[in-house]
């Protein structure tokens, strides 16, 4: 995961590929990130980006190998903030894309 970086258009072009990833997207409270949810992407980490900006100012990214591979980081980063507690504005665990049955969630299994 890198970042954070500034949630704008040409850094978005500048960073992310059209290829699966995820992303924190977030906002900066006097210098400090302060997650507001997890996301993923199957296809096209670049375009889920941009269609993030002007919801918050600041964001992560990693590439992922495929969509499968996107759902287990997914899970990874969600987890790491919802188990100690912390409240994102996902709507619940991610959702594993269709046609990756077989693929499990590495921290409780879903
Ligand atoms: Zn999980």
């Amino acid at each position: 995961m890198q970042g954070p970086f500034r949630l704008d258009q040409n850094t978005v072009e500048s960073k992310a590929k059209s290829r699966p990833g995820v992303y924190i997207l977030g906002n900066n409270i006097h210098g400090t990130f302060v997650a507001k949810l997890t996301g993923k992407t199957s296809s096209d980490l670049n375009a889920a980006l941009k269609k993030a900006t002007g919801r918050f100012d600041s964001f992560y990214y990693e590439h992922a190998k495929d969509p499968g591979d996107a759902y287990q980081k997914e899970c990874m980063y969600y987890h790491s903030y919802t188990d100690k507690g912390f409240r994102l504005e996902n709507d619940g665990h991610p959702e594993r894309p269709e046609g990756y049955d077989d693929i499990r969630c590495l921290q409780c299994g879903k």
